[in-house]
C-alpha cells in the first residue's frame, strides 16, 4: 500500500488515461465512484486521494509533464486561468486558497518521485507555509507573475502560491520525504508523521470534498 500511494505520481498517468484499476478505486471501492470534479482547457481538477483537509484538491494537465514549469515552458495552456475560474467557488466552499507544488525534473533520480505534474490546492494560509519553508533556509525567488514559473523546469523546486504571491524554492537539497505534506501538517496541527499519505487515508475528508464540489461542473460549465 505504501508503494501504491507513492506520491500519487506515475499512478496519476494511468488514472488520467482512464485505467479502471488505479489507486483511487482500490482505496475507495466505489464510495465515491470518482474523484473527478471538473475538466477544462486540458486540465483535470480532482480530489487528493489522501487528503490532509477538506478541500484538498489536485489540478493536473491531461498531457504528461514533470512539472508545471515544464508545462508552461512547452505549451500554451494557462493554469492560472483555471485557478481564476474556480477561485470564488473554492473560497466559498473551503475558505482561502493556496497552491503548492513539488516540481520534478528530468535530472532527478532516486531522491524523490518522478511524477505527473500536479498542483495541490488547499484551504490553508500560504504565508505560514512560506515561513516554515523559509525556516529551512531553502533559497527562494518571488515571482511577480506566475508565467515566470516557466523558467524553473530544469531543477526540482517547491512552489507556494497564495493571493497573487508566488514563491519558488530551490528543491535540489534533499529534504525529508513528503516535505510539503509535512509542512502542511505543521500548519494544520497534524502530529508527526500522520501527514504521511500512506499512514492515514482520511476518506471522510475526500467524501466531504466531493459532496461540497458536486455542483461545480454545472456552475462552471454555464460560465463557459
Ligand atoms: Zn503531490
Ligand atoms: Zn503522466
Amino acid at each position: 500500500m505504501r508503494h501504491e500511494l507513492q506520491c500519487a505520481g506515475s499512478d496519476l498517468c494511468e488514472e488520467i488515461a482512464g485505467a479502471q484499476e488505479n489507486t483511487f478505486s482500490s482505496v475507495y471501492e466505489g464510495d465515491p465512484p470518482s474523484r473527478a470534479i471538473w475538466e477544462t482547457d486540458g486540465f483535470r481538477l480532482i480530489a487528493d486521494v489522501s487528503p490532509l483537509s477538506i478541500g484538498h484538491l489536485l489540478l493536473l494537465p491531461v498531457e504528461h509533464y514533470l512539472s508545471f514549469a515544464q508545462l508552461m515552458d512547452e505549451s500554451e495552456v494557462q493554469p492560472a486561468r483555471v485557478l481564476e475560474k474556480i477561485g470564488s467557488l473554492y473560497r466559498a466552499a473551503f475558505g482561502e486558497l493556496t497552491v503548492l507544488e513539488h516540481g520534478s525534473s528530468i535530472g532527478m533520480r532516486s531522491s524523490a518521485c518522478i511524477s505527473h505534474a500536479h498542483w495541490h490546492i488547499m484551504p490553508i494560509d500560504g504565508s505560514r507555509i512560506n515561513s516554515l519553508i523559509r525556516a529551512d533556509a531553502l533559497p527562494s525567488v518571488a515571482l511577480t507573475d506566475i508565467e515566470q514559473l516557466a523558467g524553473f523546469g530544469a531543477a526540482p523546486y517547491f512552489l507556494c502560491g497564495h493571493g497573487n504571491e508566488y514563491h519558488v524554492y530551490d528543491g535540489r537539497r534533499p529534504m525529508r520525504s513528503q516535505y510539503l505534506r509535512s509542512i502542511v501538517g505543521q500548519v494544520l496541527g497534524i502530529p508527526d508523521p500522520l501527514w504521511d499519505y500512506a499512514l492515514v487515508v482520511r476518506k471522510e475528508l475526500l467524501r466531504e470534498t466531493i459532496a461540497r464540489t458536486s455542483s461545480w461542473r454545472e456552475i462552471l460549465g454555464k460560465q463557459g
